[in-house]
């Protein structure tokens, strides 16, 4: 084994997972011939290979879009500026739980640190 890590950005990764599933689905096809006598196509060693090689690249799974108010490009939802135009994009509220605990402690807090 050796330590290549191999760096995509979010549009390549997005372009590998179209081609992973084009070519799976292409194995698929050729696996899933009908045998003559009528049985199950057992998996073949291409098929194996293959899944052992998406397992490998670990693609995960196509990361959620949002559409940019300003120009209707496509960002990242978690962005907080789009890619295209650099407009400041809507904060998402991702973790309310989070928030509504987060402002009920700082009403008991303490706040003696940090003043001169
Ligand atoms: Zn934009």
């Amino acid at each position: 084994m050796n330590n290549l890590r191999l760096n995509f950005s979010g549009a390549e990764l997005s372009r590998l997972r179209v081609l992973v599933e084009a070519v799976g689905k292409e194995i698929g096809l050729v696996t899933g011939a009908p045998t003559p006598d009528g049985s199950p196509t057992p998996k073949t060693a291409l098929d194996v290979t293959w899944s052992h090689l998406v397992e490998m690249l670990d693609l995960g799974s196509e990361p959620e879009m949002r559409t940019c108010p300003n120009c209707r490009g496509q960002c990242m939802a978690g962005a907080r500026l789009c890619g295209s135009c650099w407009a400041r994009l809507p904060t998402l509220a991702l973790k309310p739980a989070v928030t509504a605990k987060t402002a009920d402690s700082q009403g008991g807090g303490q706040r003696a640190a940090g003043n001169p």
